[in-house]
C-alpha cells in the first residue's frame, strides 16, 4: 500500500475528519504482522539520514500536530530510534515565553528550522497559532484570519532554500483518547504527562476538528504537504509514518559528496604506514 498517496491530502482539497476512520491499518491485522515491513523502513531510514547528513546540501522538517495523547512522542521515539542523533534535533513548542510573544508567531519558529544535513522534528509547530490560538480566542479573527496565508509563504520560502517539509495530523477519536488518558492515569510512571488542560482542551473536541480541517486545507500545499494519519493503532502510525518519510527521502535522489581527500594518494600513504609497522614488529 502507498501511504504517501493514500493520506496525502492535495492541494486545494477539502478535509472532512469525520469522514476519516482513525482505526485504519492498512493490509496488516495486527503489530506482529507488520513488524517486518517497520523493521525494513527503519534500515532504510537509518541509510538515508545518514546520506543526508553526509551530503549537507538539504534538510528536512517534520512538523507534527495532534491532541493530547494521540502520540507525538510515541512517532518521534519510533521515528528518531533508527537514527544517528549527530543529525537530529527536536523542538517542542509550548506556550509562548514573553520574549516570543512580543515578537512575530513565525519569529520562534524560524530560528529552529534546521540547517543543511539535518532532520528536524517539530512536535506542535506554528499551527498552534491557528489550532489553540483560535480555538481559545488568543488574538482576533482578523488576525489569525491572515496566517494560512503567511504559513503558506513562509513554508514556500523555506522549500525554496532546500527545507523539505512533511507534515503529520496524527488523527485519533475521542474514545481513543480518553482510553490513552485513563492508561495514564493506571500508570504512575506517566502521572507527569497528564495536565490539568487535558480534560478541559477535550471540550473543545469539535472546535479543534474544525480549526485542524481549515488549517490543513489551506495549507497543504505541494511544496508542503499535510498527511492525515490514522493513529488509533500506534503501530500503524508509526508504519505509516515512516513509510512516508523514506519514499520522500528516497524520492529526493541524494549522493554523497565527491571526497574532499585525493583517495589513491590516501591509500598509498595506508600502505606506507602499513610496511612500516611490519618493518617495526
Ligand atoms: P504539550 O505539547 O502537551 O507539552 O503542551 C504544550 C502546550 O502549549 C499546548 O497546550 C499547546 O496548545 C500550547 N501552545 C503551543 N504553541 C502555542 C501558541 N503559539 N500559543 C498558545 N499556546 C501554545
Ligand atoms: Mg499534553
Amino acid at each position: 500500500m502507498n501511504y504517501s498517496k493514500k493520506f496525502r491530502v492535495e492541494q486545494g482539497s477539502k478535509v472532512k475528519l469525520d469522514e476519516i476512520d482513525p482505526n485504519y491499518k492498512g493490509d496488516h491485522e495486527n503489530k506482529d504482522d507488520a513488524q517486518g515491513e517497520l523493521e525494513k523502513h527503519a534500515q532504510r531510514l537509518s541509510e538515508l539520514q545518514y546520506l543526508m547528513y553526509a551530503e549537507n546540501k538539504r534538510s528536512l522538517l517534520i512538523i507534527l500536530q495532534a491532541l493530547d495523547a494521540a502520540g507525538k512522542d510515541g512517532t518521534i521515539n519510533h521515528v528518531f530510534a533508527s537514527m544517528n542523533p549527530q543529525g537530529c534535533r527536536v523542538y517542542a513548542f509550548k506556550t509562548p515565553s514573553a520574549e516570543e510573544l512580543a515578537h512575530d508567531y513565525l519569529w520562534r519558529i524560524h530560528q529552529d528550522t534546521p540547517r543543511k544535513g539535518l532532520v528536524t522534528i517539530f512536535n506542535r509547530s506554528h499551527y498552534e497559532d491557528v489550532l489553540v490560538v483560535r480555538v481559545h480566542n488568543l488574538v482576533s479573527k482578523e488576525v489569525w484570519s491572515k496566517r494560512y496565508d503567511e504559513i503558506n509563504n513562509f513554508e514556500k520560502e523555506l522549500v525554496d532554500n532546500d527545507t523539505h517539509i512533511l507534515k503529520f495530523y496524527l488523527h485519533i477519536d475521542k474514545e481513543e483518547q480518553l482510553s490513552r488518558f485513563k492508561q495514564r492515569l493506571d500508570d504512575p510512571k506517566r502521572h507527569w504527562k497528564i495536565s490539568e488542560s487535558d480534560y478541559a482542551e477535550r471540550e473543545h473536541w469539535n472546535d479543534y476538528q474544525k480549526a485542524y480541517e481549515e488549517a490543513i486545507s489551506k495549507c497543504s500545499t505541494n511544496h508542503a504537504p499535510w498527511y492525515i494519519i490514522p493513529s488509533n493503532h500506534k503501530w500503524f502510525r508509526n508504519l505509516a509514518v515512516s513509510q512516508i518519510l523514506v519514499d520522500t527521502l528516497e524520492s529526493l535522489n541524494m549522493k554523497f559528496p565527491a571526497p574532499t581527500a585525493n583517495i589513491e594518494d590516501i591509500r598509498k600513504k595506508y600502505h606506507a604506514a602499513k610496511e612500516e609497522m611490519k618493518k617495526d614488529k
